[in-house]
């Protein structure tokens, strides 16, 4: 039995312009301390799949579980990273990273500092949230979600709004923590480099409606390079793979 399982998931909106199936007999399982990528075109169900693991979705049919215990709806053991940190703003990067607890037990003081060491924020545990840039926020945001041990890490885009630069650095942070705490993580990204360099798997989305079209073992040791040609030969794989949809969507098109 694996760590996570999601088999024969489906989802349909309902809403005044009609019905949207979002997924389709998705069926996923995933190790304890694996980390997954998963990449798709925009509207394939990524945000939605993500949603329905965190329990933030229960009107589905199929089946979620974690750690053999089926997912009915949020819990602390669901950690959840969405594009913006989401910080607030009249709170310290401390207080933040703490969220309900309060520091004055010692035990979460304690907790607090390690992670603020691991996401490499040792500086700035007293500055508010306009004092940081975006890749140092969305490292308190990763640090917050971190606080509750959870089983796994879902994370929706997290770096999509930072410049090259900064994502490639926080690439590197999050394996670092990834390698530190092998905590499960589900990783959504636009990106085929950000999947490939991370991921022990990526899982290759495709849209209407949201199915897995493919599953990639990455078997390439860490550090990665991106100009490796092994590295490359994982991007035309899954470029590939992509444009064998598109293909599919021409011939849909055409009614043929
Ligand atoms: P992605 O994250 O891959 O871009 P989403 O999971 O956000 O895709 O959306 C998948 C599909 O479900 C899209 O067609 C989207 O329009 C639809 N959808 C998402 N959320 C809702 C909602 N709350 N109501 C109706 N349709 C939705
Ligand atoms: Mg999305």
């Amino acid at each position: 039995m694996a760590f996570l399982e999601i088999s024969h998931l489906d989802k349909t909106f309902h809403s005044e312009k009609g019905e949207v199936q979002a997924l389709k007999d998705i069926h996923l399982d995933v190790e304890n301390g694996e980390l997954i990528t998963i990449i798709g075109p925009s509207g394939c169900g990524k945000s939605t799949l993500l949603q329905i693991i965190a329990g933030l979705d229960n009107d589905v049919a199929g089946i979620v579980k974690i750690d053999g215990k089926e997912v009915k709806g949020p819990s602390i053991d669901k950690g959840f990273i969405f594009q913006e940190p989401r910080l607030f703003p009249w709170h310290t990067v401390e207080k933040n990273i703490a969220s309900n607890f309060t520091l004055r037990n010692k035990e979460v003081k304690e907790k607090v500092k390690e992670l603020i060491e691991l996401v490499k924020l040792d500086e700035f545990a007293k500055a508010y949230p306009r004092e940081l840039s975006g890749g140092m926020a969305q490292r308190a945001a990763i640090a917050r979600a971190l606080l509750r041990n959870p089983k796994v890490l879902l994370l929706d885009e997290p770096f999509g709004a930072l410049d090259a630069f900064t994502r490639s650095h926080m690439q590197d942070v999050l394996l670092d923590i990834w390698q530190k705490n092998r905590t499960t993580m589900l990783f959504v990204t636009h990106d085929i480099d950000e999947a490939i360099y991370l991921a022990d798997r990526v899982v290759i989305m495709n849209a209407r409606p949201g199915s897995i079209q493919k599953v990639v073992k990455i078997g390439l040791p860490h550090p990665r390079k991106k100009s490796n040609k092994s590295f490359q030969e994982f991007r035309q794989l899954i470029l590939n793979e992509f444009e064998k949809t598109d293909e599919l969507e021409l011939i849909d098109r055409a009614g043929i």
